[in-house]
């Protein structure tokens, strides 16, 4: 017979194992403005890639309102094939927006880096740069929102 204790513990870490696989199987947020959620909670992040092939990155509360950005500090690498390309941001008509275009082509990778404030640690968000737009969706196939996963889509 067990002590009721370790039996309550027991129920908790299995009720903590199904809580996590529930977050994994979770289907990706779709972008307000068509493009990736990377966050999975809030306050959320979007990465969008512009027609220019400028990213342009939006935040949001809980119930995707847009936040206008407050003191973030985002910047991106673009590790295209043509070699590695740093972004820098401005805050634009209530995003942040790169001051220079993404590198030529896609099939590659982006990592974002966003800090809530100068003094917070970063966060990395890495984003694999598709530029097709799938046809269930109609994203732009890097912000795919039909894959459980996201990223491992092929059309
Ligand atoms: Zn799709």
């Amino acid at each position: 017979m067990y002590p009721m204790k370790s039996i309550r513990h027991l129920a908790l870490l299995v009720l903590a194992a199904v809580a996590t696989a529930t977050a994994f199987a979770a289907k990706p947020i779709p972008g307000p403005k068509g493009g990736k959620i990377v966050t999975t909670d809030s306050p959320h992040v979007e990465f969008l890639v512009a027609p220019d092939h400028t990213v342009v990155v939006s935040f949001y509360d809980k119930d995707l309102k847009p936040v206008a950005p407050g003191g973030q500090i985002v910047t991106a690498v673009a590790e295209a094939k043509t070699g590695k390309a740093n972004l820098s941001f401005n805050a634009k008509d209530g995003s942040l927006v790169s001051t220079t275009p993404l590198p030529e082509g896609d099939g590659y990778r982006i990592v974002l880096q966003v800090r809530d404030n100068a003094g917070a640690k970063p966060k990395n968000y890495r984003v694999e740069f598709h530029d097709e737009v799938c046809g269930e969706c109609k994203h732009a196939e890097y912000a795919c929102v039909c894959d459980e996963a996201g990223g491992k889509h092929d059309h």
